[in-house]
C-alpha cells in the first residue's frame, strides 16, 4: 500500500472550474478502491460546497503566516480532504483563479506559493499529522513549486507532476520571486526562472521525479513548439521521465443503461432504444422527426481550441448534405452569433443551443448518431469518450487524447473489431468536410454502422483502468 498526497487547486464536487477538478474528484477514489492510502490537499476556498464542514487538525506556520489545516471527506467516499485554511487568501467569494467579476486575483502567486509551502510541510510530516506520504502527486502550475521546494529537502517523498493543460503556466514577474521569499538556490534558468520571470510550472517540469500528462499523444505534442509554449525544450530534455495516461470518465454518470436524463435507456445489446432518444431529441430541438437522416452533434466551449472555426467554414457545404446538425455550447460571442445565423437560415437542418445545459448534453449524446470534435489541440477530452459509450460515433481530429481514444474506421480496424470512430489529420475545413462525407457513407451501411457502435460501446474508459497506470508509476518512483 502506498501513501499518496494528492495536491490540486480544485476538486469536484467541492469546487470546479474545469477538467482538473474531475480528475481530482475521481482518481483518488479509484486509487483508494485499489487499496491505497490517499489524501487530497487543496485550499479552503469560501466557495467550497457539497462537503461536511472541515474539522480543525492543526496550525502550521510558514513564511510568517499561521495556516490552519482542516479535514473533511470527498462525498460518497472514504478519501480524506485536507483543506488549507488561510482566510486572507482564500476567504473570498469567486473561483480559485478569478474574482466575482471575472478578473484574476491580483495576489494569485502569493496564494499558491503559500499553498505549495503547506503541501511541503505536510509532505515532510512537519504538520503534526503523523503521516508521511511515499509520493506527492502534484497537478498543474498551482502546485509546481512543490517538487522544486521538496528537491531541497533530505529524505523527501517521491514526486509526480501531472500536466492537464500546458497553456497555463503560472508566470510572474521576476520581482515576485523575492517578494515570495523563495529560496535563492532555485532562482536560475535550470530552476524556476524562465527568461527572467518566475514560472511555477517549471518547478514541476524540472524537479518532479516523473511527469505525466493526460494522454500519450499530448505527451509527445508538448515536446514541440506548437504545444509546448516555450517549455518544449525542457520537456524534450526530460522525455525519459514523461509519459501520458488517459483520464477516465465517470461511468456512473455517463451510462446509457442508467442515465436518468434520457428518454429511453439502452445498451450495446438493445441499441434500438437509441432510436427513441433520437426522436425525442429531434422533437425537443424543433428539427423534423426523421429516423433516417443522420443527426450530428457538438457540445463544448466555443473557443479556438475546439476547432469550431472548421465547423463554421464547413457549414455552407454541410447544409447541402442529407443530415441534421445540433450544437450546444457557449463562449466566443462572434462564434455564437454566426452559428445562430446559420440556424435561422436552415431551421430544418440546424439547431443551436447557446448556454450550459447538463441534461441536454446527455440527451444529445444519447440521441445523436455522430459527434463532432475537430479540436486543434485536446490534452485528453471527455466528450469523445462519452460519445463512444453512447454509441454516438465521434469524428475527431488526430490530436492529443482524441488520437489515443478513437480508432479510425478503416478496413483493418473493421476486421479486427477496433474501429470506433472517424479520424482526420489536418486542422482544415476540407479535411473535416471529407470526414463528414466518409461518415455518411458508413452510416448508410446499417450493419457496418452497428458494428462500429458496438466496438465503441464496449471500450473501457473507467477510472480504475487509469488509476492502475498511475499506481504502477508510483511504485516505480
Ligand atoms: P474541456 O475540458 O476542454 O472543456 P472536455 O471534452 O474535456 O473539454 O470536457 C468538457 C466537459 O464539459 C464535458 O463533460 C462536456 O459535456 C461539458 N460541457 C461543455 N460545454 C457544455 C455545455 N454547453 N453544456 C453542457 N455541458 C457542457
Amino acid at each position: 500500500m502506498k501513501k499518496i498526497l494528492f495536491a490540486s487547486s480544485e476538486t469536484h464536487p467541492l469546487i470546479k472550474t474545469g477538467g482538473l477538478a474531475d480528475v481530482a474528484g475521481s482518481l483518488p477514489v479509484a486509487l483508494s478502491e485499489l487499496g491505497q492510502d490517499i489524501r487530497i490537499i487543496m485550499p479552503n476556498y469560501q466557495a467550497i460546497k457539497n462537503c461536511e464542514p472541515g474539522r480543525f487538525l492543526c496550525t502550521v506556520r510558514v513564511n510568517n503566516c499561521d495556516v490552519n489545516l482542516l479535514e473533511t471527506r470527498l462525498p460518497d467516499s472514504e478519501v480524506p480532504v485536507w483543506l488549507v485554511d488561510y482566510p486572507p487568501f482564500f476567504g473570498f467569494s469567486g473561483n480559485p483563479y478569478l474574482d466575482d467579476t471575472g478578473k484574476p486575483w491580483p495576489d494569485i502567486g502569493d496564494r499558491f506559493a503559500l499553498f505549495c509551502r503547506i503541501v511541503v510541510e505536510v509532505a515532510m510530516n512537519r504538520a503534526y499529522l503523523d503521516w508521511k506520504p511515499d509520493v506527492v502527486h502534484c497537478n498543474d502550475w498551482q502546485t509546481g513549486l512543490v517538487p522544486a521546494l521538496l528537491s531541497l529537502e533530505e529524505y523527501r517523498p517521491a514526486t509526480l507532476f501531472t500536466i492537464h493543460n500546458m497553456a497555463y503556466q503560472g508566470l510572474f514577474p521576476g520581482s515576485a520571486y523575492t517578494l515570495l521569499n523563495l529560496p535563492g538556490q532555485l532562482w536560475h534558468p535550470d530552476g524556476v526562472e524562465y527568461h527572467g520571470m518566475l514560472s511555477f510550472i517549471k518547478g514541476g517540469l524540472r524537479f518532479a521525479d516523473r511527469i505525466t500528462t493526460v494522454s500519450p499523444t499530448y505527451a509527445q505534442e508538448i515536446q514541440k513548439p506548437e504545444f509546448g509554449y516555450g517549455l518544449e525544450g525542457l520537456l524534450a530534455y526530460r522525455r525519459d521521465y514523461l509519459s501520458g495516461i488517459i483520464n477516465g470518465i465517470d461511468t456512473t454518470v455517463w451510462n446509457p443503461e442508467k442515465d436518468a436524463y434520457i428518454s429511453q435507456n439502452y445498451s450495446a445489446k438493445t441499441l434500438t432504444g437509441k432510436q427513441q432518444n433520437k426522436t425525442a431529441l429531434q422533437e425537443q430541438l424543433g428539427l423534423p422527426i426523421n429516423p433516417d437522416l443522420p443527426l450530428f452533434a457538438l457540445i463544448g466551449r466555443l473557443v479556438d481550441q475546439k476547432g469550431i472555426d472548421l465547423v463554421l467554414s464547413c457549414l455552407p457545404e454541410i447544409t447541402s448534405l442529407p443530415l441534421q446538425f445540433t450544437l450546444l455550447g457557449s463562449g466566443d460571442k462572434s462564434i455564437e452569433l454566426k452559428l445562430q445565423d446559420f440556424a435561422r437560415l436552415y431551421p430544418e437542418k440546424i439547431a443551436i443551443t447557446i448556454g450550459y445545459n447538463e441534461p441536454l448534453a446527455h440527451q444529445m449524446e444519447a440521441g445523436a448518431d455522430i459527434f463532432l470534435m475537430p479540436s486543434r489541440f485536446e490534452p485528453c477530452g471527455l466528450n469523445q469518450m462519452y460519445s463512444q459509450r453512447y454509441g454516438t460515433i465521434p469524428i475527431v481530429r488526430k490530436t492529443g487524447g482524441l488520437a489515443d481514444t478513437v480508432v479510425d474506421s478503416l478496413p483493418e480496424s473493421m476486421t479486427n473489431g477496433t474501429a470506433s470512430g472517424i479520424v482526420f489529420n489536418d486542422a482544415v475545413a476540407a479535411a473535416l468536410h471529407e470526414a463528414i462525407k466518409r461518415s455518411l457513407i458508413l452510416y448508410t451501411d446499417k450493419s457496418t454502422w452497428k458494428k462500429i457502435q458496438r466496438n465503441a460501446m464496449g471500450k473501457d474508459f473507467s477510472w480504475l483502468n487509469s488509476a492502475s497506470q498511475y499506481l504502477a508509476l508510483y511504485e516505480e518512483i
